[in-house]
């Protein structure tokens, strides 16, 4: 292959474009020299505008792109060899003309069977179980196979090989033709490219070939010498070259791990560089915390803080005292104890003069939230308020102007409503308790106020994979250990037949002044009428079944009034069950309440049905939580995940088995988080070269806050053609 560059005059006529001037006076000759990253595919050989289109589709703009869309695939095929010098025990690579098939499907183990022949003698393939390839593989084929040499009863053969078909009509040829035995393994050999719009494989390692020839110049090295030695990472150019044209599977080993760690040492890179632009130009207030203040905090729990709370109280203060806003993400089991200490927090920016918004992402949460902090403040002179959705008029309008003149400490309320049209006088905190819904946007969002010390409450347990992703530029807190004194729960994955046996298991401890909860499942992302629709048919059901108790129904479009009187009366212990749709899920604490049941359990998420279940044990009592589920027992996956729920009540172990039962991207998009997406690392299976790569990439931010040292360049260049605007990099280019 000579030719790199697409000399077609009919193309360069037809293109328009800055790139197509330079392009004209390149050379002949040095063709590779002419090509760089940013240059258009279409103007490489054999692309052209309509495969430029198709190259679009694969997400392949530029030659850059291109360099970066790696093979899915790749075929070591050792040079073919003639039949009669095969020898057992040896990997080789046969060519023969298929002179006949045979499907045994009566053995054992049905085998597919081909007889293929070189003009030195004949050998049999087999594949067990091939009975898919009887469509594919007929007499008449040549066919090229490389595995394993073995013996089966004195004849040499080979078992389950790969395989190509490298010619499909070569009936009457009678002679395998000679240039095929010398070309055929190294042209099936390398990458295998996912192609499309009738755009094959082959086409695809054909036009890339050329571009690896500039490799020398495009490749510049991010690293120095001795980081590579440390890091036993071959150079940026060796790995470039050998993930499309790997020379044996050990050298394709070291380019992916190369080139994962380049990829994953970007987006860390990224990120601890929006991390320093946050450090260094966002101001907040500082906030001092006397032994006085700490001592009248604590004065407002009725109990010892656990050893977690006050490890994570002390992070917190040390972040508050400085100047720089906090940044802090707090995750804890449901039932963890984060309530409190968020309200620590709270109660240290108010000692400080500053007001604090608490924002929960529904009406019900952020009730309890204000019912829990009410609890804590009785009789305190803390001014706090809640604001609802019923807050209307003159009522509201005079709320408003207090906190403005700075009349009220804490507000609580939704997102929603405390993000719209509130002016704090001087915010000095924000707590944002997300639950399981992660809004980057909200966060965001807040800041427009100021710049107020930020803490985000989860109790979704992010495993530390995003931890270190998604959430790469939060500080982390963790709340690993629960309140003392809490009953254990026991979750049972309950069969269709044993329904009436739970009720009626149910209906003892219901007796016994215990109270229960019915969850049906979420239908669709939000609530909506068919929710609504099976939680009310269930109501209907369930009054009957347990007609001597008080049963209520609780869904998201009930006023918010009415809402609230039931939520009262279950926490009074005035409703014996509670049925509702997944409104339930967060935040409602009523430690009496010692029955779960799930309805529909196979259409929840993992992390989903722990949240639910985390309603319950919230007291000194053994609780129950039931699985029902309308699956068929042949769904393997779904009964297993269910078995997971009945098996584990660590929320984290949890959440990291849902990651890889659904990968990462289900969960959490990289892209809304203004992350590149990844194309060969993966944040579960690599995670030790991410560990690697995060902690020299906030090295190398340390040491050069703006990456303009000249041994940076290659890696600044890089990482602004990644990001984009997107991190504010274009000001340091
Ligand atoms: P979370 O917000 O993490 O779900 P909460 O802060 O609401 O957890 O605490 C759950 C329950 O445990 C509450 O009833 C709270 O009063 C209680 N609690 C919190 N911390 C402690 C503690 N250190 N000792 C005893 N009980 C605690
Ligand atoms: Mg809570």
């Amino acid at each position: 292959m000579s030719g790199s560059l697409n000399s077609s005059a009919n193309t360069h006529s037809k293109s328009k474009g800055p790139n197509r001037l330079v392009f004209m006076e390149s050379s002949v000759s040095k063709q590779a020299g002419d090509i760089d990253l940013s240059m258009p595919v279409q103007y490489l050989k054999g692309v052209g505008p309509a495969r430029a289109e198709v190259f679009a589709k694969l997400g392949v703009n530029t030659v850059g792109d291109l360099l970066e869309y790696y093979p899915r695939d790749w075929v070591f095929a050792p040079q073919a060899s003639k039949i009669n010098r095969l020898r057992t025990g040896e990997t080789a690579t046969v060519i023969g003309l298929i002179e006949s098939t045979d499907y045994q499907p009566y053995r054992r183990q049905p085998i597919f069977e081909v007889i293929a022949s070189d003009e030195t003698g004949i050998c049999r393939i087999i594949w067990f179980h091939g009975g898919f390839l009887r469509d594919k593989l007929q007499p008449g084929q040549v066919i090229m196979a490389w595995g394993k040499v073995n013996e089966y009863r004195h004849q040499l053969q080979l078992a389950n090989p790969k395989f190509r078909i490298i010619d499909a009509e070569a009936i009457g040829k009678k002679k395998v033709p000679d240039t095929f035995l010398t070309s055929a393994a190294e042209y099936f050999s390398g990458g295998v490219y996912t192609g499309g719009g009738g755009l094959s494989s082959g086409q695809i390692k054909k036009i890339i070939r050329p571009v690896l020839d500039g490799l020398e110049r495009f490749a510049g090295e991010f690293y120095d010498d001795e980081f590579l030695k440390k890091a036993e990472l071959i150079s940026r150019k060796d790995a470039l070259r050998w993930i499309h044209l790997p020379p044996d599977e050990d050298k394709l080993a070291k380019a992916q791990r190369r080139l994962k760690f380049d990829e994953l040492f970007l987006m860390q890179l990224g990120l601890a560089l929006r991390r320093h632009r946050h450090d260094r130009f966002a101001a907040a207030i500082a906030m001092k915390c006397s032994e006085e203040i700490d001592r009248r905090i604590r004065k407002r729990f009725p109990f010892l803080l656990t050893d977690d709370q006050d490890k994570t109280i002390a992070e917190i203060v040390a972040d508050m005292q400085k100047a720089t806003p906090m940044n802090r993400l707090l995750q804890g089991d449901v039932g963890s104890g984060k309530t409190v200490v968020a309200l620590y927090a709270a109660l240290l920016a108010v000692a400080n003069r500053t007001q604090v918004a608490i924002m929960a992402p529904t009406e019900i949460l952020a009730n309890q939230h204000f019912i829990s902090i009410e609890r804590y403040l009785r009789k305190s002179d803390v001014r706090r308020i809640l604001i609802t959705g019923g807050l209307t008029g003159k009522k509201r309008e005079e709320i408003l102007q207090q906190i403005k003149a700075g009349q009220i400490d804490i507000v609580v309320g939704t997102v929603a409503l405390l993000e719209k049209d509130i002016e704090f006088k001087k915010l000095g905190l924000a707590v944002i308790d997300e639950q399981h819904k992660f809004g980057v946007h909200q966060r965001a969002g807040l800041r427009k106020e100021g710049t107020p010390h930020c803490l985000v409450m989860t109790a979704t347990p992010i495993p530390r994979t995003l931890a270190m992703t998604v959430f790469g530029d939060l500080d982390v807190s963790i709340i690993n250990s629960s309140p003392p004194g809490r009953g254990t729960v026991v979750t049972r994955l309950v069969a269709p037949e044993d329904r009436i046996k739970a009720y009626e298991f149910i209906r003892e401890r219901l007796r016994a002044k215990k109270q229960a909860y019915f969850v049906y499942p979420r239908i669709t992302g939000v609530e909506e009428e068919g929710d609504i629709k099976a939680a009310t048919d269930g109501w209907r059901e369930l009054s009957k079944v347990f007609s001597e108790f008080k049963v209520e129904l609780l869904h998201g479009r009930m006023g918010s009034e009415k809402k609230q009187r039931i939520m009262t009366e279950f926490r009074r212990g005035k409703i014996n069950v509670l049925v509702a749709t997944v409104v339930v899920e967060v935040g409602v604490d009523v430690p009496n309440a010692t029955i779960m049941v799930i309805e529909g359990a196979d259409r929840f998420g993992l992390a989903q049905l722990h949240q639910l279940r985390g309603r319950i044990g919230r007291g000194t009592d053994k609780s129950f939580c039931f699985l029902f589920a309308d699956m068929d027992t042949e769904n393997e996956t779904a009964q297993s995940r269910l078995e997971m729920m009945e098996r584990s009540n660590d929320g984290f172990e949890i959440a990291e088995h849902d990651l890889k039962l659904r990968g990462p991207g289900e969960l959490f998009s990289t892209r809304q988080h203004g992350l590149p997406d990844l194309k060969i690392a993966n944040i579960i299976e690599d995670y030790d070269l991410l560990v690697m790569a995060r902690r020299s990439a906030f090295e190398m931010v340390s040491t050069d806050a703006i990456l303009n040292k000249p041994e940076h360049k290659n890696i600044r260049h890089s990482l602004i053609t990644k990001f984009g605007d997107s991190l504010g990099l274009a000001d340091i280019a």
